[in-house]
């Protein structure tokens, strides 16, 4: 893919924007683009900055998300509202073509990575609400105040955002800028191998100074490698304030401006998405619904495949009801694709049998949650999860469940333990 039309070769180091932001590391790739860290000598801060591959269909792509990003921020000049922040757009000149560039702010790890961390046996319900709430404030400020529905929502696509600012915090952030090319990294400098040797030894150095943070805390800046990640026996997450928020707006849409029928990734993806009935900002919800299940157990709520004389679209809806209940017959015969799946009962075609598992059984005989939390959570989680897009509840409706006031023990403890500090001030 590193060819013309395609992704740019980024070497430790590399200035870009006339030298305003200098290549540190990578730190992540798509289908359309590399991203990495670079450091931003203009406001001495670290950022992500995402190169797109050239052809004129990505750089098309790249247009779209700097549309959509560039809503989101002018909307959001305090930036509290959960949304990754554009900071800047340019475009650099490569051998491989004209590359569109976003600059962003640099966030952490994904929620993915964390739920790996994390070994998949889930995070403490106190964790997952905090998380939920800076998705939900992401999702009611995209959807009430801008008009947009995300369409791509997922544990990959939220990424932590850390209280320490690396840039002042180089020591606990285990980052120091690189603002020069490392010697021999310049064309016909040291020669090929020599360059090769000298880049190798600073992605080890970086990799190390993260790593090192990462054994202290969960690490912020996208450092947990896998393997790293299975070798350790206890995550402990206590303490960590857990911030997020969403990113990837690739495929975003305005609600009364539609792009694409087939939208979100498959095991996010909304009922009325596969029946083809219309969609809108109930979407993002169901998503919501399917990452907060993730969060909480580790496991994916529905990962259809495909079987025996039925696809996966069909297996997809049958976990839906095994989970949820019968679809109600308008609702599973009102798409255009309905006929596909469902006769005109509304009852599957090809998968006969289902097993009716619901989710507060499901959370207590399967994830062993205990009955009172699990049907807590169960109230929550099932209006997101309903059948009906326009009977799931808004963002702004989920901000206000009761489970998401829960005032957890964690938090009252340590309130107690602040208060009793205020009290001995007093006294003192
Ligand atoms: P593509 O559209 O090219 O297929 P994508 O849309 O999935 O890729 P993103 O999700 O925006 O691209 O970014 C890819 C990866 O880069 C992320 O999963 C993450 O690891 C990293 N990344 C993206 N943005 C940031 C950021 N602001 N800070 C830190 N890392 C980031
Ligand atoms: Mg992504
Ligand atoms: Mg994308």
């Amino acid at each position: 893919s590193y060819r013309k039309g395609g992704y740019h070769a980024v070497r430790i180091g590399d200035p870009f924007s006339g030298g305003r932001y200098i290549a540190q590391r990578k730190l992540g790739w798509g289908q359309f683009s590399t991203v990495w860290l670079a450091y931003d000598t203009l406001t001495s801060s670290y950022v992500a900055l995402k190169i797109q591959k050239s052809a004129q269909q990505f750089a098309q792509a790249a247009l779209h998300e700097i549309e959509f990003l560039s809503a989101a921020a002018d909307g959001d000049v305090a930036n509290t509202k959960c949304v990754v922040r554009l900071i800047d757009h340019f475009k650099h000149a490569g051998p491989n073509g004209q590359h569109l560039c976003m600059v962003l702010e640099f966030l952490g790890d994904s929620l993915l990575r964390l739920i790996r961390y994390n070994r998949y046996k889930g995070l403490k319900l106190d964790k997952v609400r905090e998380i939920c709430r800076c998705i939900l404030t992401g999702l009611d400020y995209l959807h009430r105040e801008l008009g947009m529905i995300h369409s791509d929502l997922k544990p990959e696509n939220i990424l932590l955002s850390s209280t320490i600012d690396p840039a002042k915090d180089p020591v606990r952030s285990g980052l120091t800028p690189i603002l020069e090319k490392p010697e021999g990294n310049a064309n016909g400098g040291g020669g090929a191998s020599a360059m090769n040797l000298i880049e190798k030894k600073l992605k080890r150095r970086a990799k190390r100074a993260v790593a090192k943070i990462s054994e202290r805390r969960v690490s912020m800046y996208g450092a947990v490698g896998e393997e790293e990640a299975s070798s350790k026996s206890e995550r402990c997450l206590d303490g960590i304030d857990m911030r997020c928020k969403v990113v990837d707006f690739g495929n975003a849409c305005w609600a009364d401006k539609q792009f694409a029928e087939e939208i979100q990734t498959r095991q996010y993806r909304a009922p009325e998405v596969i029946l083809k009935s219309g969609y809108s900002f109930s979407v993002d919800m169901w998503s919501f619904g399917c990452t907060a299940f993730e969060l909480v157990t580790g496991d994916m709520l529905f990962a259809p495949k495909e079987g025996n004389g039925y696809g996966e679209d069909e297996d997809h809806l049958a976990l839906m009801m095994e989970l949820l209940g019968k679809m109600p017959r308008k609702i599973a015969i009102g798409g255009a694709k309905s006929k596909d799946y469902f006769d005109r009962h509304g009852d599957l075609k090809r998968i006969r049998r289902l097993k009716y598992w619901p989710l507060d059984r499901l959370l207590v005989d399967k994830y062993k949650i205990p009955e009172a939390e699990a049907k807590e959570l169960a109230e929550f989680l099932s209006p997101i999860l309903e059948f009906a897009p326009e009977k799931r509840p808004t963002a702004q409706q989920c901000l206000e469940h009761p489970w998401m006031n829960v005032v957890s023990t964690q938090k009252s403890n340590a309130d107690n333990v602040e208060s009793q500090m205020n009290n001995l001030h007093i006294k003192g």
